[in-house]
Order: C-alpha cells, then structure tokens, then sequence
C-alpha cells in the first residue's frame, strides 16, 4: 500500500511511526530542510486539560505506541492578572522542547523512523493524490479543509514570541492574563533551562501591524527586561472541522482543529490523530469514528473559550482569587477532577455575571 504523509511535525511523525510498525514505509514531505522548523519554542503538557487521563505521557507511550522524552517536568504555574498573583505547585505536567534542537520532539520522533523524509518538498494534496492509496494531511494549518469548506473558526489571533536569556526556574510555567494587551489572549514564560526561556504572546482582535505595540506595552509595563534572542510571529487559528476523512485523504492535527480552543494546546491531539490516522489505514477501518472521542474534550473547550472571550480584567482578578483559596486550588491542581468538564461551576464562582 502507498501512503503519503503532507509534514513531519508531531501527527505527520506519529503516523509514519506507527505505520512503519506495521511494515508500511510512507512517503513524507516536509517543505522545511529539517523536522521541526526553524524557530524554538517550548510548550507544556498540562495534565489538567487532558482530565481524567492521569498522566497523559504515559498514556501516549502506553496506549499509542508514542515515546517522547519531556526536558522539564511541570512543577509550578504562577498566573498573573491585572491586581492579582496565584500559585499552583505538584505534579502538574511536562515541558518540552519544539524546532530544530536534537532535543525537541519532531527530532525525538524522527530518529526514531527508518523512512527517509523528502525535506525542502511543498507537497500539495491535487499532485499526490494519483500516485497513493491514502494521502494523510499533517501540515498544521487549515487552509486545505477551508478549501474544501470543511473549517468554522473558533478563535483567531497573532502569536508573538521570542527566545529570552535571563534567570529561570526550569520546571515553572508563568502566566499572565490582561485584556489591554493581549485581549482575549494571555502571555506565558516557559524555560529552555536555568538560562534561556520561551516568552510569548497570544494577542486576539489586533492587526499584524500593531503586534510590536502590544509586545512592547507588556514588557514595559510588567517591566520585563530578559536579553531577546530569535523571534517569530505567526497567525494562530482553532476552529472546528467538520470532516476529517475524505475519500482517500485523512487529515490529522491542527489541520482537522484537533488543538483545543481554550491555551492552544495541541500536543496530545495531534500525535493521537496521527496513530490514529495509521491504524485507521492498516485496519481500513473509520478514522472518523476512532478520533470521535476527542470531540467531547474539544467541543468543552469552545465552551470555555466563548466565556473566556467575555471575561473583563476584573474577571480574571476573580479568578486568580479563587485559585488563591487553598481547598479549590488543591481541587482543581492536585486532584484529577475534570476541570474542563466542571468549568461552568467554577466559573459561577465569579462574583459578575459573564
Ligand atoms: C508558540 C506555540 C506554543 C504552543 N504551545 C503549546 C503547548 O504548550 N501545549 C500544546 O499541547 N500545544 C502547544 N502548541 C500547539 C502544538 O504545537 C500544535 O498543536 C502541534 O504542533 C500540532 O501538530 P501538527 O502535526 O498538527 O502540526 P505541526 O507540528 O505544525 O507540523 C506541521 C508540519 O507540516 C509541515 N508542512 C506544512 N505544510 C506543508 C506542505 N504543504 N508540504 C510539506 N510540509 C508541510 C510544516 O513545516 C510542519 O513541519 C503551541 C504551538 C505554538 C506555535
């Protein structure tokens, strides 16, 4: 059987993988000269999110046959919002590593694979379709299933982030919420290690144009004053996708909104959808169906996010606090309530009405 896979970023890779298992070799295009792009960045597996999966790496290695090596584990989240701090602290989760570096996890997964990747190869779906059985779709954007008007929006913004230098603690994870900068969007600080960090922000409702205001605005005002490394800016969009397999094509990832609305999490999803996608092949069974039980946890998500996208300043001020009384900060950090779940409650906790 011919299988081709459009990018090897984490759905394209744990496909390949798993498909090499069962004694397929794909064919993979990467339209980057090596996994993992250009840019570093760091990004978390929160074990709240994926309640009540208790360990979702370990899931991932058990249950998908998927083994990614985290360089951190998540010890402590610090949120700030305009007045207020709150801390959580315990086994929170994971921090890995993104792009080109030998440690990030596109280059765990790819020396891993015994299929060669044809790197510097824009592989479009028209062109690849003739010569394969099945095409699975793993390019992280949603323009093919736009095309194919398959996509709705949820939410849209700019990402607008920067390799720093400074003095980190390399297990914590900080966090700031604040509507005159990022709008319906939040910043977060994540370390490399003790000495380099990810700095990011996640700015809704404002043009490219005027990013580096916002950034700007941010820093001067939290008075924030690590030495900028390497930056990017890219458009960020989750949305729902209404159909994820059609005829011979399969897409997988951010590509089928697989990453949830609410941080932009996409991690656990994407290399779920990718074994998926090969197993779905292998067996020549739905892939529809076998990827049917993420949407629960997405569509929660969307809830969540469309109360987020009402909150005022003075709504994450109220939020903080209530992660400020130890008996619900315990509950929700430190237990394996499903917060996403129960989001509505805690969200009545709020004294204004959203
Ligand atoms: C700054 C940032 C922070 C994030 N933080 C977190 C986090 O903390 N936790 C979390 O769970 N998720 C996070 N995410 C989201 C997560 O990284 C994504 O959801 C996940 O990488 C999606 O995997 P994917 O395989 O669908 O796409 P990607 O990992 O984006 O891979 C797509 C690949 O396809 C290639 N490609 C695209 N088009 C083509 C083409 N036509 N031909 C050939 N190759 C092509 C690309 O070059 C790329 O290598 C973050 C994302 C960003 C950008």
């Amino acid at each position: 059987m011919r299988v081709a896979i459009i990018g090897a970023g984490l759905a394209g890779l744990s496909c390949a993988l798993t498909l090499e298992k069962h004694g397929i070799i794909p064919d993979i295009y990467e339209q980057f000269d090596r996994c993992g792009g250009r840019v570093p960045f760091i990004i978390c597996l929160l074990q709240l999110i994926h309640r009540p999966v208790p360990d979702p790496l370990v899931d991932l290695n058990i249950n998908y046959g998927i083994n990614i090596r985290p360089i951190n584990p998540l010890k402590k989240i610090i949120r700030f919002s305009p007045n207020k701090m709150a801390r959580s602290e315990g086994q929170l989760g994971y921090i890995f590593e993104m792009g080109p570096s030998s440690r990030s996890i596109t280059s765990q997964l790819c020396e891993q694979l015994s299929a060669r990747i044809k790197f510097n190869t824009v592989a479009g779906l028209n062109q690849l379709l003739p010569d394969y059985d099945r095409v699975v779709v793993a390019t992280g954007s949603p323009n093919l299933a736009k095309e194919l008007g398959l996509w709705t929006d949820v939410f849209r913004c700019w990402v607008r982030g920067a390799v720093v230098e400074g003095d980190f603690d390399p297990s914590a994870w900080v966090i700031w919420f604040n509507k005159t900068y990022f709008n319906n969007g939040y910043a977060y600080l994540a370390p490399f290690s003790s000495k380099k960090a990810s700095l990011v922000t996640i700015i809704s409702d404002v043009l490219e144009k005027d990013l580096e205001t916002h950034w700007q605005m941010f820093l001067d005002t939290e008075k924030i004053e690590y030495r900028e490394k390497e930056s990017f800016i890219l458009e960020h969009i989750s949305g729902v996708c209404h159909q994820k397999e059609i005829g011979k094509t399969i897409l997988t990832g951010n590509s089928a909104a697989l990453m949830e609305a609410v941080f932009g999490f996409g991690l656990y999803n994407a290399v779920i959808s990718g074994v998926m996608a090969a197993q779905a092949i292998i067996e020549n069974t739905s892939y529809e169906e076998k990827i049917a039980f993420l949407n629960k946890k997405l569509h929660q998500s969307i809830l969540l996010r469309r109360r987020l996208n009402a909150f005022k300043d003075r709504n994450y001020d109220q939020l903080l606090e209530v992660f400020n009384i130890p008996p619900l900060n315990h509950l929700i950090y430190n237990t394996n309530l499903d917060i996403l779940k129960h989001h509505a409650i805690f969200s009545e906790l709020i004294s204004d009405k959203l």
